[in-house]
């Protein structure tokens, strides 16, 4: 079977699955990425043969030789989703053509093998269809789902792998925020980077993270949630968080955000707010946004807010910004209006209580 064909999964359902009242106890408290599912989805691939062996499984460990190259050379992608049981008792993905898009992109900066899109949405419809007992009954719950791909070679020389691993795990997740949402205070990190033009900073690769990690503990250290970069050539301009996008509102109604300029990853969530603020009636701009001018902009009111947006939070409001010299709050330091709507409206559409007017909702199940 080869790259654009339709190849057909091979379901072994897990002999031994959790128990019923097992699983119901784990859904009911899952916290984030702890507890998993009863199966996997693999497909494997290698140079000649193209893609072969997709299949539902028990999910288990792998095992793999130490001269595995993903080991030494960090060949590694994922991407972040989440399944929903929507108002009509479904469960519906949000925008999963996009996803698949964008893994054979970060496929394609690492010199991987390119998933066929198809063969990646179907690996989702397979599995959470034997696993949706695992969506929580919540409406705050959700199924996340985490595709991924490595270099599966046995071999130490340094060249793009010629054997692949593509897995799909699940994992329940409550609420982002419990006790409802609460704004964040951010880090602005003025030491480390996170990408530089010509890296690999809107490919999803597990690289970025771990360079992201010692400023993400440096947040941490000062008190702070999460870690804001700035521009690798001169570290006046605001990127993103280690993996979120970020927003920002004036208060003539405009909303300002990065542009894509290869150093940022490309968020969907990021796309589905551009789309939404527009039809809200609000100018949003993509352009370089200085440090200088964020700090500026709060301290004269011109300012109003401050979000960030990703898969796992969806919006999350910025209330304070700490740096080496200093600290400002933006707004009041609370969830303001426009950040607080346009969460609203997408937590709406992903679940299904709204109409979904954009094509935006895959039922799956
Ligand atoms: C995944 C990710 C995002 C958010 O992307 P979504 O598609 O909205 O989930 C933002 N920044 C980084 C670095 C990411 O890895």
């Amino acid at each position: 079977m080869f790259g654009g064909e339709i190849l057909d999964f091979e379901i072994r359902p897990n002999p031994a699955p959790v128990s019923v009242a097992e699983r119901a106890a784990l859904v009911a408290n899952p916290g984030f990425g702890k507890i998993f599912t009863d199966h996997m989805a693999t497909v494997r691939y290698s140079e000649g043969k193209g893609w072969y062996d997709a299949r539902i499984e028990a999910r288990a460990p792998i095992a793999m030789d130490p001269a595995t190259a993903t080991l030494h050379y960090a060949q590694e992608i994922f991407e972040g989703m989440k399944a929903y049981r929507t108002a009509d008792g479904g469960i519906a993905l949000f925008r999963p053509e996009a996803n698949a898009r964008r893994f054979r992109s970060s496929a394609h900066r690492m010199a991987m093998a390119q998933l066929p899109e198809r063969l990646f949405l179907e690996s989702l419809r397979h599995l959470i269809t034997m696993d949706r007992a695992w969506v929580p009954d919540d409406p705050e719950g959700s199924l996340y789902l985490r595709p991924f791909m490595y270099a599966s070679e046995v071999f130490l020389g340094v060249r793009p792998s010629l054997e692949y691993l593509y897995l799909v795990i699940a994992s329940p997740v409550g609420p982002y925020f419990k006790g409802g949402v609460r704004p964040v205070t951010v880090w602005v990190s003025e030491e480390y980077t996170r990408a530089a033009l010509g890296g690999t900073g809107e490919a999803k690769c597990g690289g970025n993270y771990a360079a992201s990690l010692s400023a993400q503990a440096e947040a941490i250290e000062h008190g702070c949630d999460q870690v804001v970069f700035l521009d690798a050539a001169g570290r006046g301009h605001v990127e993103e968080l280690g993996g979120m996008n970020v927003f920002f509102v004036y208060d003539d109604g405009t909303l300002v955000t990065p542009s894509l300029t290869g150093t940022i990853l490309p968020g969907i969530t990021r796309d589905s707010v551009i789309t939404l603020a527009r039809e809200f009636g609000h100018q949003v701009v993509e352009r370089d946004y200085g440090f200088a001018e964020w700090r500026e902009d709060a301290a004269s009111g011109r300012l109003r807010e401050v979000f960030a947006c990703g898969t796992a939070a969806v919006i999350t409001p910025i209330g304070s910004v700490r740096c080496a010299d200093g600290e400002f709050t933006i707004g009041d330091g609370a969830c303001g209006a426009v950040t607080e709507h346009l969460r609203t409206t997408l937590v709406d559409i992903q679940r299904g209580r709204i109409a979904d007017t954009h094509g935006w909702v895959r039922t799956v199940a």
